[in-house]
């Protein structure tokens, strides 16, 4: 991939969990197009395998590596390989996550009225403890302990950093998401904790917050299939003073700041939001 600008990552080790996802693989080959080794983690090998196959395939080094986020054996397991093929990591990013529909309302109000008319709707009233309990865990556990397994090698090592996902709804909750919208929320929080803890450590910690970015999951929800954009990616363009969905790619650039020693040596705890300003603009 053609990265925005070349920050010099040569001799450094990132793992990426979630790296074989949409946004992880765009992570992983923009470090690796700096120069870092990647470990490409992801609890689906095969995904894992192609995204490390293409970087190496351009020229990079990465080993793709099955990992779970919440399961910290696991993760014992793949810090091993990752040392054994690669050195100690440096760079840290804490990808993996998601939401889930399993803790989502099908209303964004509640509405009496609604609820008697639908008796199958799903309110706030029939969330399932497990389903909020799974998006909670897959984005703020499946953060934490991937941070308890790589930070011990980065104690005192020049240039350590840990990099976060984090989201609009930490700022202020979507509808119909409170599972999603707490979890990022206590990432940006546990961003700013780390970044505390660690800094006499030498470890820095931050977290980008990607505004609304059309991937290949969410394209469906938010166009018709005349290419209009639907009620909610509506709403959403509304409260985008650039008023358009961003890509990707325009991550890229407050990744790879945060991740550089030379540009961010100064920086941490702080979570920058990458939004076309929705993050920035109260409607009014
Ligand atoms: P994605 O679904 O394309 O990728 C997620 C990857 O994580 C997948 O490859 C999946 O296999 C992997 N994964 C799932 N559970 C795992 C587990 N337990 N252990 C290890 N890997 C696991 O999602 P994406 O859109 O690329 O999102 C990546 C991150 O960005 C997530 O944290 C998401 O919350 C965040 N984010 C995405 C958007 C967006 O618009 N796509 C916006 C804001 C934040």
């Amino acid at each position: 991939m053609a990265v925005p600008f070349k920050m010099d990552l040569t001799g450094k080790v990132a793992a990426v969990t979630g790296g074989g996802g949409v946004l992880g693989s765009y992570f992983a080959k923009a470090l690796a197009e700096c120069g870092a080794k990647v470990a490409v983690m992801d609890l689906m090998q095969e995904a894992a395998d192609k995204v490390a196959a293409e970087i190496n395939a351009a020229g990079g080094t990465a080993i793709g590596v099955a990992a779970n986020v919440l399961d910290k054996e696991a993760l014992e397991a793949a810090r091993e390989i990752v040392i054994k093929e690669l050195g100690t990591v440096d760079i840290l990013v804490n990808n993996a996550g998601g939401n889930n529909p399993k803790g989502t309302t099908d209303d964004e109000f509640y509405n009496a009225e609604a609820v008697k008319n639908n008796p199958d709707m799903k309110t706030f009233f029939d969330l399932d403890p497990k389903g909020v309990s799974f998006v909670f865990d897959l984005n703020f556990l499946g953060t934490l302990l991937p941070s308890q397994v790589f930070a011990q090698d980065m104690i005192g090592k020049k240039g350590a950093n840990i990099i976060n996902i984090s989201s609009m709804n930490a700022y202020t909750p979507l509808t119909k998401i409170p599972a999603y919208s707490g979890a990022k929320a206590a990432i940006s929080n546990f961003t700013q904790w780390c970044a505390t803890y660690f800094a006499k450590a030498g470890i820095r910690v931050n977290a980008i917050a990607p505004g609304f970015l059309v991937t290949k999951q969410n394209e469906k929800l938010l166009f018709n299939e005349d290419g209009t954009p639907s009620a909610r990616a509506g709403k959403i363009l509304n409260s985008t003073p650039m008023e358009r969905f961003g890509e990707p790619e325009e991550l890229v650039g407050g990744l790879l700041y945060l991740a550089s020693e030379e540009a961010a040596s100064f920086v941490t705890g702080v979570v920058i939001p990458i939004d076309g300003g929705f993050s920035s603009y109260s409607g009014v």
